[in-house]
């Protein structure tokens, strides 16, 4: 069982993904997005007000908000890695550079050997 808790890694996201969208980036392309959807009809009104709502520390949460998203990305991203150094450290022969593919499942989530069928999957 890992013991890592995965929200926070020692690691800034462009040492390891130098690509990665920069937060600078993610605000301009937020107010691209409000600046066309003024234009807009009232529902699109409503998706510009929840985004005007995205500042600093208090995140709007909506799913099509650039710097939301970003935030989410960059956290599972540092989270997947901190998982892998993890494993890595633990069974350094284990893993090998051919990884491609990572899933991961929050605790609450975790069934034993037997169980999956007890997961409720329609939420
Ligand atoms: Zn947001």
């Amino acid at each position: 069982m890992l013991t890592t808790t995965t929200s926070r890694a020692n690691f800034f996201i462009q040492d390891v993904w130098p690509k990665f969208e920069t937060e600078q980036q993610a605000i301009e392309r937020h107010a691209t997005l409000v600046r066309q959807l003024q234009k807009g009809d009232h529902s699109a009104q409503q998706v510009v007000a929840k985004l005007a709502e995205c500042r600093g520390h208090r995140r709007c949460g909506s799913p099509i908000c650039p710097m939301c998203v970003r935030a989410i990305r960059r956290w599972s991203i540092c989270g997947m890695i901190a998982c892998f150094n993890e494993l890595f450290a633990a069974n350094p022969s284990g893993l090998s550079d051919k990884t491609v593919r990572f899933s991961a499942i929050p605790r609450e989530e975790q069934y034993r050997e037997g169980e999956l069928f007890t997961a409720d999957l329609w939420v």
